[in-house]
């Protein structure tokens, strides 16, 4: 009964990121994600973290509903609640469900050490979607405690219980651990059956700090473990040059379709540049949401912050479809010429590099999906260009 339930959510969940995604593709100008800060309190203190204090309570109940509701009116499709620690907030449940209720998208960032099956039944019960937890190395030092060895019993009862999908960070260049470590924490994250991502370290602005050749070798590994959509995505050339410590070039939507909301309820662009804008939530208009996406950011070349880059990876493949798609593709391909696409991606490349016709058949999904067709006065490219196929032939 367990392992249907599972199923049963697991269902549902891809329905609605579909319907995310469709959203998204659709218009330009709501939020996509959004994270919450709900506590700056932390049970560690990581050497390389700036987000973190020892002794802030947790932020009122009320006022995180009210910004969640705030969130959801201007249309944010994902909503992160995030610390500090956001284990130690003692109405988390209550967040979750109110994330939910408004049609969201609920995610939980946290370090994994609060967890037992108690939490993680509970989590189920808020209806969390997504927990996401970062690993830095194998046995704990001087730099960082969220260690495998430290971690490994909560993963293996987060297998056992969790009803959310689950994706191990593993972080490459912290400390001066072996390169092999972040890889070998992608693999018992894969066995567990999680999903696995790859962090890049970064300073104190989020800015990069290029890796050694043996970091950039497993990077590529790691990434290869993971045939999620957004994973795979980051083979593009973007990854590429992170990775490389080259600048890329790309526009930033923080403050318009990201947002990182602190614990006194302002705007930021993100958790490496906070003060920009530095609005109040409440009173954070359709105006400010364009403005500030528009905004050019001069931290973006070597800017390391994976979640806005993928919210911008959106805005790409809903601008540029063809070329963003190829892109991915061929950068794959580069990798590994035996590749095979995953499911999600083949998906999108009928939709979107087959012949015009398909065209039709897109917009009946998207309808399917609770979402008015494309408009075709809108920069989407859909059907506009001559096809390609999965394998990027013309
Ligand atoms: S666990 Fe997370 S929030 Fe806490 S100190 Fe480490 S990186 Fe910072
Ligand atoms: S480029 Fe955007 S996400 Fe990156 S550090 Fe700057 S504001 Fe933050």
């Amino acid at each position: 009964m367990a392992m249907l339930a599972r199923r049963a959510k697991r269902a549902l969940r891809v329905l609605r990121e579909a319907r995310m995604f469709a959203r998204a593709m659709r218009s330009p100008r709501h939020p996509i994600l959004a994270q919450v800060v709900v506590t700056r309190r932390c049970n560690l203190a990581c050497a390389y973290c700036n987000e973190f204090d020892r002794v802030s309570p947790p932020v009122p109940t009320a006022d995180l509903l009210r910004r969640i509701d705030r969130l959801a009116d201007l249309g944010t499709s994902i909503i992160t609640l995030t610390g500090g620690e956001s284990l130690l907030h003692p109405e988390l449940d209550s967040l979750i469900a109110r994330i939910r209720r408004r049609g969201a998208m609920a995610v939980l960032l946290t370090n994994g050490f609060l967890l037992n099956r108690d939490r993680i039944r509970r989590l189920n019960r808020a209806g969390l979607d997504y927990l996401q937890l970062s690993i830095d190395n194998l046995k704990p030092d001087a730099v960082s405690k969220k260690s495998l060895s430290l971690l490994d019993r909560r993963l293996e009862e987060l297998a056992a219980c969790a009803e959310f999908q689950v994706t191990i960070n593993s972080v490459v260049g912290a400390g001066g651990n072996p390169p092999e470590d972040a890889c070998t924490i992608a693999m018992r994250a894969r066995a567990l059956g999680f999903t696995s991502t790859i962090g890049v370290v970064h300073d104190g602005a989020g800015q990069l700090r290029p890796l050694e050749d043996g970091h950039r070798d497993v990077v590529g590994r790691i990434l290869r473990l993971a045939p999620s959509l957004f994973s795979f995505a980051q083979l593009g050339h973007f990854q590429e040059n992170v990775v490389r410590g080259l600048p890329n070039r790309w526009r930033c939507r923080a403050g318009g379709r990201f947002l990182y909301v602190c614990e006194d309820g302002l705007v930021h662009y993100c958790s490496q540049q906070r003060g920009r804008p530095g609005i109040p939530l409440e009173t954070y208009s359709a105006a400010d949401l364009a403005r500030e996406a528009d905004h050019p950011k001069p931290c973006a070349p070597f800017c390391t912050v994976s979640c806005v880059h993928r919210v911008a990876m959106l805005d790409r493949f809903r601008e540029e479809p063809h070329d963003a798609l190829a892109a991915i593709l061929d950068a794959r391909k580069a990798h590994d010429p035996g590749f095979r696409a995953p499911a999600a991606v083949r998906m999108l490349s009928w939709a979107f590099l087959g012949p015009r016709r398909q065209e039709g058949a897109a917009n009946a999904a998207l309808r399917a999906l609770g979402v008015e067709s494309w408009d075709a006065g809108q920069t989407s490219g859909l059907g506009r260009r001559p096809g390609r196929d999965i394998e990027g032939r013309p």
